[in-house]
C-alpha cells in the first residue's frame, strides 16, 4: 500500500483571514485571546482540507513564522527580550511578535531591533533568523505544539507533527559571536530526544523532521554533523521521517542514505534519478517519501505520465513508497476554485494547495486500487494537460521566432562605456556627483484611491489618466523644487513593479486571491505566466513622456527588469526558464526602444531580484548568472550611445557576483549602500567597478532624516574606491512606502551633502 501525505499547508487562509486577524492584534482591535480563537479556527480549516491523505501534518501552523516557532519551541529568545524591567504583563505572544517585528501590540511602547529576516532557501518566503551565541542555552517549551496534536486528534486525523532538524536550524541561524555555529549542536540534541521521547508518549508515531539545508552544497564538517546528530538521536520509539526539499540531494545522497531513520522524504519532481539510486542503497525497511509534483508551483501536475514512471517503483517496492507534493504548499495560493477572473481555461490548467492535494489523494487511490478506479478524474486531468499543450494561447509562433533569431549583437552597445559616457556627459551635461532617486515617490492615499476608483470601473480612463498626470506633476514640481539633477515620474500608476508589467504583457494572468505569505503578515500576488510573452503596445512611454513635458530636467524612464519579473512570478514549466525570460527581455527591450523614440535620454531597468534567483547549490550558479546577464543586456543594449541606462538592485552583497553585475554593463547602477556598513565598498576593494555607480546614501526602510555627515561620509568612502566623476548620489531604494514629510527633508539633505562635495571636488579636479 502506498501512503498518502503532506509536508505543510499555507498558513495564512485561502482570503487572508491570518493577515487581517494579526493586523487587528497589532492594532490592539481584537485581544490574545480572540487572536487564539481566530488562529485556532483557521488551523481546524486546513486540517479539514488536507483531510483525504492518510497523513496530515501538524505543527506547521504558525501565527508569524515556523523557524521562529522553532527557536521559542527550545526556548532560543534572544537575551534582549527577556522580560527587563519585569515586565509582567508580557506574554509569550507578546515575546513572540517582538522577535519578529520589534514589537508586540499597539500598547507596546518599548521599541527593541527585531531578529533578522532572511529567505528561506530559494524562495519568496522570510523567516526570523535563530540568533546564537556561546551563551545560548535551551529549553523545551512543547505545550503549544501538543495542544495542536490533541486538536488534530479530536478531529480524528492521523497526524505528523512537522519540525525542523536539528542540522538545518543551526544552519539557518546566525552566531552572533561569529564562532561554529555546530558547536551548539551538543547542547541542542538532548532537546530533541527529549522531544522525541514525549512524542512518543503521546502516541505519535511519526515525525516529520525537516531537513532541506541536504540539498545545498555541504562540506565534510556538516556532512559529518549530521551523522552524528542522527546517530544520537536514533530510537525505536518514533519514526523519524528525514526530510528534504528544494531539490536534490546530489552529493549529499549517500550521507543521507546512511543515517538510521525510518523514513527519507525527497524531492523529484523536477530530477527523479535519486529514487532509485536511494531505493538501491537504503536499508529494506527504510520508508521512501517521494514528493512527486511540485509544491512551489501552480501547474496541475500530468497524472498519467507521473503513473507511468511510479508504478513500477511500487511493484517493486509495495510497501516502501509514501507520496506527497515536493515540498510544503505555503509556497502556492490556498483554492483555485475561487479564482473568477482567471479565463476558465487558464483555469483548468493550475493547481493550487487544494488542487494539489487532490491530485496526490488521486495518485494514491490509483496506486492502490489501479488507475481504472479513478478513470474519469484521469481523464478530466489528461483532458486538461493535452488542452494546455496544445492551446493557441500559450504558444506564439512569432514570438518563438523572433527568440530563435536573437544573435550575439544583440546584447552588445555599440560603443564601449568609455566612448558612451563621454557622449552621454555632452548630451546631458550633468555635474558631477548628480543626485536622482530609485523611482517611486510616496503612495499617498489619494494615489491609491485614485487606482482603486480606477479598477472598480467607478471613474473612466480619461479621469484616471488626468488623475495620474496630476499626481506626476506635483512630483516632478517637488523634485524641481528639491533642485535633484534626474528626475522620475514617481510611479503613481504602479501597484507593484512586477504586476503592472504583469497586468499589460501577453503570456501573463492576474488572479484575485493567489496570496502567497511573503513574511508574517506580508503575502504577495504573483502573477502567472501562462503562455508566451509578448508586449503589444507601449506600457509606460505616455506616463514619462508626459513627466518629460513638465521639466527641461531629463527624466528617468522606469522599467523593471526581465529577470525580476521572472524571479517574482508564476512561471510556465513547460519550457525552460531561460526561454520565458528571453521572450520577456524581448518585450523590454521594445519598451526601452519606444522611450527611446520618445526622447528618453535615461532609462531605468530595474533588477531588484536578481541575486534572488541564485541557485541553491553554487555549481548551477554560472550557468544561472550567464542566463541573468545575458536576458538584461537583450533588454537593454538596444539603444543608442546617447541613451544612458541605469539599474537598480535592493542589496549590496555583491562579492560574489561582482563580476557579473558589471558585465550587465549598465551605465550607472544604483544600489543598497546605507544598512549594509560598507560591506559594497569592501566588494570594491577587490574589484575595479568599470562604470557609474550610485551607492545609496539615504536608508528609505527608516523614517528617520538621513545626517547630512553620514551620507557625506559615505561618499568620501566609495570615492576611495571609484572615482569621484564616476559616483551619483542617491536613496537606497525606492520611496513608495515612504510619507512626504519624511521624503522631503530627506532629499533636501541629500541635494545639499552632494553640492557641498560637488564643490569641494570641483576645486581639486581644477
Ligand atoms: N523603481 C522601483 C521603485 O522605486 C524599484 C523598487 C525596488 O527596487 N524594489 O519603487
Ligand atoms: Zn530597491
Amino acid at each position: 500500500m502506498v501512503t498518502t501525505h503532506n509536508l505543510g499547508f499555507p498558513r495564512i487562509g485561502a482570503k487572508r483571514e491570518l493577515k487581517f486577524a494579526l493586523e487587528d492584534y497589532w492594532n490592539g482591535n481584537i485581544n490574545a485571546h480572540q487572536l487564539n480563537g481566530l488562529s485556532e479556527e483557521l488551523e481546524t480549516i486546513r486540517l479539514k482540507e488536507q483531510s483525504c491523505l492518510d497523513i496530515v501534518p501538524i505543527g506547521d501552523f504558525s501565527l508569524y513564522d515556523h523557524v521562529l516557532d522553532m527557536s521559542f519551541l527550545f526556548g532560543n529568545i534572544p537575551e534582549r527580550f527577556k522580560n527587563k524591567q519585569s515586565d509582567e504583563s508580557s506574554t509569550d505572544l507578546e515575546t513572540y511578535f517582538k522577535v519578529a517585528r520589534g514589537r508586540g501590540n499597539q500598547a507596546d511602547t518599548c521599541c527593541l531591533a527585531a531578529s533578522e529576516m532572511t529567505k528561506w532557501f530559494d524562495t519568496n518566503y522570510h523567516y526570523i533568523v535563530p540568533e546564537i551565541t556561546q551563551k545560548t542555552t535551551f529549553s523545551l517549551n512543547p505545550d503549544r505544539l501538543f495542544k495542536q496534536i490533541s486538536k488534530a486528534r479530536q478531529t480524528g486525523f492521523e497526524c505528523k507533527p512537522v519540525i525542523i532538524g536539528p542540522i538545518t536550524y543551526l544552519y539557518l541561524s546566525k552566531r552572533k559571536d561569529g564562532a561554529n555555529k555546530l558547536e551548539l549542536l551538543e547542547s541542542i540534541l538532548p532537546l530533541y530526544h527529549q522531544l522525541f521521547e514525549l512524542l512518543s508518549r503521546k502516541g505519535v508515531k511519526w515525525v516529520q523532521v525537516d531537513e532541506p539545508a541536504l540539498v545545498t552544497e555541504l562540506n565534510q564538517e556538516w556532512r559529518l554533523a549530521y551523522k552524528y546528530a542522527y546517530q544520537y538521536l536514533k530510537t525505536d520509539k518514533i519514526k523519524l521521517l528525514l526530510t528534504t526539499y528544494f531539490g536534490c540531494l546530489g552529493d549529499n545522497l549517500s550521507t543521507v542514505a546512511k543515517l538510521p531513520v525510518a523514513g527519507v522524504h525527497i524531492d523529484v519532481s523536477q530530477e527523479r534519478d535519486e529514487a532509485e539510486q536511494l531505493l538501491e542503497i537504503l536499508p529494506p525497511q527504510t520508508i521512501l517519501s517521494l514528493g512527486v509534483t511540485s509544491g512551489r508551483n501552480i501547474w496541475k501536475a500530468d497524472l498519467a505520465c507521473l503513473l507511468d514512471w511510479i508504478e513500477p517503483i511500487v511493484n517493486r517496492y509495495p510497501e516502501r513508497i509514501w507520496i506527497a507534493p515536493s515540498c510544503s504548499l505555503l509556497h502556492v495560493p490556498v483554492d483555485v476554485d475561487s479564482e473568477t477572473q482567471i479565463p476558465n481555461t487558464v483555469v483548468d490548467w493550475l493547481a493550487f494547495a487544494k488542487q494539489k492535494l487532490e491530485e496526490i489523494y488521486l495518485l494514491g487511490i490509483a496506486l492502490n486500487k489501479g488507475r481504472d478506479s479513478i478513470k474519469d478524474a484521469l481523464f478530466d486531468n489528461s483532458r486538461a494537460i493535452l488542452s494546455r499543450q496544445n492551446s493557441t494561447m500559450v504558444h506564439n509562433a512569432k514570438v518563438q521566432q523572433r527568440v530563435k533569431s536573437i544573435t550575439e549583437s544583440d546584447l552588445d552597445r555599440s560603443s564601449s562605456f568609455s566612448i558612451r559616457s563621454k557622449i552621454q556627459h555632452n548630451c546631458l551635461k550633468l555635474p558631477l556627483l548628480p543626485t536622482t532617486t530609485i523611482g517611486s515617490f510616496p503612495q499617498t492615499p489619494e494615489i491609491r484611491r485614485d487606482r482603486k476608483l480606477y479598477k472598480q470601473g467607478k471613474i473612466g480612463e480619461l479621469e484616471y489618466t488626468a488623475k495620474m498626470q496630476h499626481h506626476i506633476k506635483h512630483c516632478v514640481t517637488e523634485q524641481e523644487k528639491l533642485g535633484l539633477d534626474v528626475l522620475v515620474h514617481g510611479e503613481p500608476e504602479r501597484n507593484d513593479m512586477v504586476e503592472y508589467f504583469g497586468e499589460q504583457l501577453n503570456g501573463f494572468v492576474k488572479s484575485q486571491f493567489g496570496w502567497v505569505q511573503s513574511y508574517g503578515s506580508r503575502c504577495v500576488k504573483p502573477p502567472i505566466i501562462y503562455g508566451d510573452v509578448h508586449r503589444e503596445k507601449v506600457m509606460t512611454v505616455n506616463w514619462i513622456q508626459y513627466a518629460q513635458a513638465q521639466t527641461t530636467k531629463p527624466i528617468k524612464g522606469m522599467l523593471t527588469g526581465p529577470v525580476t519579473i521572472l524571479n517574482w512570478s508564476f512561471v510556465r514549466d513547460d519550457q525552460p526558464r531561460n526561454e520565458t525570460c528571453k521572450q520577456i527581455a524581448l518585450a523590454i527591450r521594445d519598451e526601452v526602444l519606444d522611450l527611446e523614440n520618445a526622447g528618453i535620454a535615461i532609462i531605468q531597468i530595474d533588477e531588484a531580484a536578481l541575486r534572488e534567483g541564485l541557485p541553491l547549490k553554487r555549481k548551477k550558479w554560472q550557468g544561472y548568472l550567464d542566463n541573468a546577464v545575458a536576458a538584461f543586456r537583450l533588454s537593454a543594449n538596444g539603444v543608442s550611445d546617447n541613451t544612458q541606462i541605469h539599474t537598480h538592485m535592493c542589496y549590496s552583497k555583491f562579492n560574489d557576483i561582482i563580476d557579473d553585475i558589471a558585465s550587465l554593463d549598465a551605465d550607472v547602477i544604483t544600489i543598497e549602500t546605507s544598512r549594509s556598513n560598507g560591506t559594497l565598498l569592501e566588494a570594491f576593494k577587490a574589484f575595479e567597478y568599470p562604470n557609474d555607480i550610485g551607492p545609496g546614501v539615504y536608508d528609505i526602510h527608516s523614517p528617520n532624516t538621513p545626517s547630512a555627515a553620514s551620507m557625506e561620509k559615505l561618499i568620501e568612502q566609495a570615492s576611495q574606491h571609484i572615482p569621484i566623476e564616476r559616483l551619483w548620489v542617491n536613496p537606497d531604494c525606492g520611496l513608495k512606502t515612504r510619507k512626504w514629510e519624511e521624503v522631503l527633508p530627506a532629499l533636501n539633505s541629500m541635494v545639499k551633502t552632494a553640492s557641498i562635495l560637488r564643490k569641494k571636488y570641483n576645486k581639486k579636479v581644477a
